[in-house]
């Protein structure tokens, strides 16, 4: 089990709190477009905000890749966050994060007040983990908070360097909920449990088809991704995705199944079309396509039996959309899954991904999932077994 010490184990009464969030969020014209990752950030700010703790926020905002730029400001997020918590979040803006605004308005606090800082990535060194600016990240602060964990795959100053110069150190109540749902429940899941892996490429997946073959009863795949394994079944798959170099690997994954006793699933039947293009004809096909026509989701003989290989699931996780859902003729078989889901009485259902949670919140069925993880590249190197940096930085403090 993972156990980490959490924000319910400090006092943080008249406290300085540094609480690295994850506040990258998509944005246009300065407008935030996804507000999922403030929302869930909540929680934890408003529980430190409640015991009286000052609460210093901060986090990175896409890539900035020369220093500040004001496209990447979090001054928008400072805006939604006074809005969504009641009370005024001070935004604290300074090019260099950690510089006289800064100071100045953490000195300024009371208790159970707000400031959010500057985005961390306008420094460069916090993407390289560098000492000077993880040490002045924590002179702003008594007690650190990670609850960052969409950046936690990431040793940065704010995630990792930070913990070295603090006295004390824990997880939010997000980062919390993320380990226990893609770290416990996967490691002792309620059988039977079943993998739903899509998306585009075998390559973005291979640790964690590998790694979830140790643990499933059941894995299904859909998505781009199924196409290189129709190839090593020696189906002809026209101009569907294909990474060639990946046909050996499809085949080692479905000898392992095999010996793993794990059933494995793919594609019976898929929805093609001669073009990459929602207008464009499409028809169900069974088998062989062909040479120029491209599968661009799972077709309904597929559906049935995803649906029914889901219908006694206890756990399920699901990565990586079942066609392109960004279309609605090739929605079909991502809806089918979702909904299949959401039919699920006592299951513990998870997705992680950043395109499978966008998916599932676009096609409705937010609600009815038991946890969305935040975490897009985060959660896809947790479901590899792969232990975070972010995480592994709270221990022992
Ligand atoms: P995630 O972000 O959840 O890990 P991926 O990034 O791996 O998911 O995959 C999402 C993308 O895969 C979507 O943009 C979707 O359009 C694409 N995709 C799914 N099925 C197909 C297909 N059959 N052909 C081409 N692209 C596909
Ligand atoms: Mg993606």
């Amino acid at each position: 089990m993972l156990n980490k010490k959490t924000v319910d184990d400090i006092q943080v009464k008249g406290k300085r709190v540094l609480v690295r969030c994850d506040f990258n969020v998509p944005m246009k014209d300065g407008v935030i477009t996804d507000e999922n990752r403030i929302v869930a950030a909540l929680p934890t700010i408003k529980k430190l905000i409640a015991d009286g703790g000052k609460v210093i926020l901060c986090s990175h905002l896409g890539k900035p890749k020369n220093g500040p730029e004001e496209k990447f400001s979090l001054a928008p997020v400072a805006k939604r966050l006074s809005e969504l918590l009641g009370q005024e979040v001070v935004f604290a803006n300074d090019d260099t994060v950690v510089g006289e605004n800064a100071k100045a308005a953490v000195a300024a606090m009371k208790d159970g007040d707000a400031v959010l800082l500057q985005n961390t990535r306008f420094r460069k060194e916090e993407t390289k983990n560098g000492e000077e600016f993880s040490k002045e990240l924590a002179s702003l602060c008594d007690v650190y908070v990670n609850d960052a964990f969409g950046a936690a795959h990431r040793a940065h100053c704010s995630t990792v360097g930070v913990t070295e110069f603090v006295d004390t150190a824990v997880v939010g109540y997000l980062m919390e909920q993320e380990i226990n749902f893609l770290g416990n429940t996967v490691d002792k899941p309620v059988r039977p449990f079943v993998a739903i892996l899509g998306g585009s490429k075998v390559s973005d997946k291979i640790n964690v088809i590998n790694n979830l073959l140790n643990k499933v009863d059941t894995l299904i795949i859909g998505g781009g991704m199924a196409y290189t394994f129709m190839k090593a079944q020696g189906y002809e798959i026209g101009k569907s995705l294909l990474e060639e170099d990946k046909i050996d690997y499809a085949k080692e994954m479905m000898k392992k199944a095999e010996e793993k006793g794990v059933k494995l699933l793919l594609p019976v039947d898929n929805m093609v079309s001669k073009e990459f293009n929602n207008d464009a004809p499409f028809r169900v096909c069974e088998g062989n396509l062909e040479a120029d026509e491209m599968a661009l989701d799972i077709g309904p003989k597929t559906q049935a039996i995803y649906a029914e290989a889901l219908a006694d699931a206890k756990t399920v996780v699901w990565n990586g959309p079942m066609g392109v859902f960004e279309m609605s003729n090739f929605a079909k078989g991502t809806i089918a899954i979702a909904q299949a889901l959401a039919n699920l009485q006592d299951a513990t259902t998870i997705i992680g991904g950043g395109d499978s949670a966008a998916a599932v919140n676009q096609l409705g069925f937010g609600d009815k999932m038991t946890h969305i993880s935040t975490g897009g590249g985060a959660s896809l190197e947790f479901l590899e077994g792969k232990e975070l940096p972010g995480v592994v930085a709270v221990n022992d403090k």
